[in-house]
């Protein structure tokens, strides 16, 4: 059964990577770049298990990972963040991807959760605000390492990694490169789930500072659980570690082969037996997707018909001791502006609506004046939970 699936994995491979490349020798400006990124290292150790540590394994399916592309795509460089085990720091890694143009960006972690051992699974992630706890828990924890940076309030520009408001600034972040990450991180889940036969715990996304910065298509998998003692025994295998390498490559095969066809449609190539599976899921998921996303903007809630009980969003972008004047240049040229007062500084806020999407586009508008300004949200005039009204406004409009 493996070696036949192995069989069918190397023809893939050869017909989707090499033959359509014979003879067609590129210079590294011209090839795709992938940047992989093995989590942690030195003396990070990421999550501990009871018999390894999270940074050893990521390492291992990272050069796994690598190895595979470098043999089978002669079209793609690989790059690593690390090699070995060395410490490097959060905003390094996505420095690296950039200095070096990439085209993607995969980081590779092991998840962990307190004291639970029987939570197991795979996950794969992108940069955006965490839509529950249990997901903002594990952006936190992968941040946190940030804290053994002793000038991180400087790099990181007084990001708190334990502090659920810092999480806010994500949901503006990447717009241009989120459809691309989301739509490998579910190639990546697919393999996971159809290759790998991980128990599938799907894509998500959360506040991770590595793929904050990083300028292109970016995704960081979960492999498992190093809390769960079954699980962790499972990622310290050969046959755990290549299989995990396996179902990325697969994915990263699938998104680079798509990104190549669209780029020179006149070359287009039949898809391969090693990526049929998958494709042929491909269009009965995406096309109520993309019906779905023309909904919103056709029902959009109209501001002005505020009911009780209604969340109403606003952009705040500054803080006052005492409450401006109403010609204060600082309130100039903005619609809407109000302010509440939270443990005696009155906050100022703008382009009050009841719809969500509204007032981050007022937020991007405004960006420029008042960079750090971020989206709060009220019910009934008081200010309530940002993650649970975003949420909860997302819900209605699915409805
Ligand atoms: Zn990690």
């Amino acid at each position: 059964m493996k070696l036949y699936r192995l069989y069918i994995l190397i023809i893939g491979v050869c017909l989707a990577c090499g033959i359509p490349h014979v003879g067609r020798a590129q210079t590294d400006s011209q090839k795709f770049v992938v940047v992989i990124d093995a989590g942690h290292g030195g003396h990070d150790p990421g999550a501990l298990g009871r018999i390894s540590k999270e940074k050893n394994i990521n390492l291992n399916v990272a050069l796994k990972l690598g190895r595979l592309i470098e043999q089978n795509c002669p079209d793609t460089k690989v790059i690593y963040t690390r090699k070995k085990d060395v410490f490097i720091r959060l905003d390094r890694r996505a420095e690296i991807a950039n200095n070096a143009k990439a085209d993607l960006f995969i980081s590779i972690h092991t998840n962990s959760v307190g004291k639970n051992r029987t939570v197991k699974g795979a996950s794969t992630w992108t940069l955006g605000l965490a839509k529950s706890d249990e997901n903002l828990e594990v952006a936190k924890r992968e941040n946190a390492v940030i804290l053994q940076d002793s000038d991180h309030q400087t790099r990181y520009a007084g990001f708190n990694p334990n502090s659920a408001e810092s999480y806010i600034i994500f949901e503006f972040m990447q717009d241009q490169y989120m459809s691309q990450s989301v739509h490998l991180a579910s190639l990546v889940q697919k393999q996971f789930k159809q290759t790998c036969r991980r128990p599938d715990r799907g894509v998500h996304q959360a506040g991770f500072l590595v793929l904050k910065a990083c300028a292109m298509p970016s995704i960081l998998v979960e492999l498992g659980f190093i809390s769960c003692p079954e699980e962790e025994k499972y990622l310290n295998t050969e046959e755990g570690t290549s299989s995990l390498a396996n179902g990325i490559y697969r994915a990263f095969l699938l998104y680079k082969n798509e990104k190549q066809a669209m780029a020179h449609p006149a070359a287009g190539t039949e898809p391969s037996p090693a990526l049929q599976p998958v494709a042929a899921q491909g269009p009965a998921t995406s096309a109520p997707k993309s019906e779905k996303q023309q909904k919103p903007s056709a029902a959009k809630p109209s501001p002005q018909k505020k009911q009780a009980d209604e969340l109403v969003f606003k952009v705040q972008f500054l803080t006052s001791r005492t409450p401006l004047k109403a010609n204060d240049k600082r309130l100039q040229g903005l619609k809407d502006v109000s302010f509440y007062r939270e443990g005696g500084i009155c906050k100022y806020t703008c382009g009050a609506s009841t719809n969500y999407y509204q007032v981050l586009r007022t937020r991007k508008a405004i960006s420029s004046r008042y960079k750090d300004a971020f989206i709060v949200a009220f019910r009934n005039d008081e200010k309530t939970d940002i993650h649970q009204a975003i949420q909860e406004f997302k819900l209605k409009q699915k409805r």
